[in-house]
């Protein structure tokens, strides 16, 4: 079923959450006085990721006094940007935010989004991180690094230090939404959109309980899905390294025809092992890189969804199978 079938509401908070038990009991009661406050019709649509502890219950016990809260539940965890993609294409609101759990996004701050949307007629108000001196020095260097790999690699990826904090207008989440790719980064996605846009800054707060959902492994997976979702630089590289790899085999080669003829052909173990590693080491590299680019394609070539739902307590839609 539809969303517009169960009625639009003029807003619509996202929140994706994966195993947060312990922080979620405090969003809750951080953000409902907010949305209150508002006093238009919303709709808290929180996106269970397929979490392993305590997370459903404590999200069902939070529903009982809070008719606007809906829970989708995915089967699996699918990840951050699937999970937020998951209630971008179902929330009913004619503006959406999204936000994480953790309360390191102020919940407060969406009455300003809400206000400076409407006022300036904008499609996306972003939450930008003015002071990150909460993070680690760990997530505040390798962020750096992300946005300016983003910014030379050609993408518009918005206001710098923006991250997934956001408004969005019902024509923003349907332009979104229709994009047919799977591995949908979206601060590069939404901007690359062009819709009038406006930014609001704030001060990242420290995580109010549990541990970061974002190890090293999910950070590498959103860099690479980053880089390969707006460029084929890596592609060119693999073949630029290839060019210089053929150049110095050819130098190569004459130097050894060279040292036949002259009768010098004993020596040359230490350079033929680092020639022999070096040329298996960046055919690999290549190789991996090519392989990022073909996985994409084939996985979207067999056209299977990047998330299943569970349940979701508004239609009580159950597992397709
Ligand atoms: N999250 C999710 N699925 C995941 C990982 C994270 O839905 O696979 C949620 C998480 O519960 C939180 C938000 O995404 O609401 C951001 O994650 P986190 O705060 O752990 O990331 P960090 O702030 O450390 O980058
Ligand atoms: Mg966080």
């Amino acid at each position: 079923m539809t969303a517009a079938q169960h009625g639009a509401s003029a807003l619509t908070v996202v929140v994706p959450v994966f195993d947060e038990q312990d922080v979620l009991p405090l969003f809750v009661q951080r953000l409902r006085p907010v949305l209150d406050a508002l006093e238009v019709d919303y709709e808290v649509l929180v996106v269970d990721d397929g979490s392993t502890d305590a997370t459903p219950v404590v999200l069902q016990r939070a529903r009982h006094t809070w008719p606007q809260l809906r829970i989708v539940r995915l089967r699996a965890n699918a990840g951050h940007q699937a999970a937020i993609s998951a209630g971008l294409e179902r929330a009913r609101g004619e503006l959406v935010v999204t936000i994480d759990a953790d309360l390191q996004d102020p919940p407060e701050l969406i009455a300003d989004m809400v206000r400076l949307a409407r006022e300036e007629a904008l499609d996306v108000v972003y939450a930008v991180r003015d002071d990150r001196r909460t993070d680690t020095r760990f997530k505040r260097v390798t962020a750096h690094g992300y946005y300016d790999t983003m910014r030379r690699l050609g993408a518009d990826h918005g206001p710098t230090q923006a991250g997934d904090y956001r408004l969005m207008s019902r024509a923003t989440v349907e332009a979104v939404t229709a994009l047919p790719e799977h591995h949908r980064v979206l601060r590069l996605v939404v901007p690359s959109l062009g819709f009038p846009s406006g930014v609001l800054t704030y001060r990242r707060d420290e995580r109010a309980a549990g541990t970061s959902k974002y190890p090293l492994s999910r950070m590498v997976r959103l860099a690479v899905d980053s880089i390969t979702g707006v460029s084929l630089a890596p592609l060119r590289l693999a073949t630029w390294l290839g060019f210089v790899g053929a150049l110095v085999a050819l130098v190569l080669l004459v130097y050894a025809l060279v040292g036949y003829a002259v009768g010098l052909t004993v020596p040359g173990w230490t350079s033929t092992f680092m020639v022999v590693t070096a040329v298996g080491g960046v055919q690999l590299l290549c190789l991996g890189i090519l392989g990022e680019y073909v996985g994409r394609t084939y996985t979207m070539q067999l056209g299977r969804p990047t998330y299943y739902v569970a349940h979701d307590s508004l239609t009580g839609e159950e597992p397709r199978d």
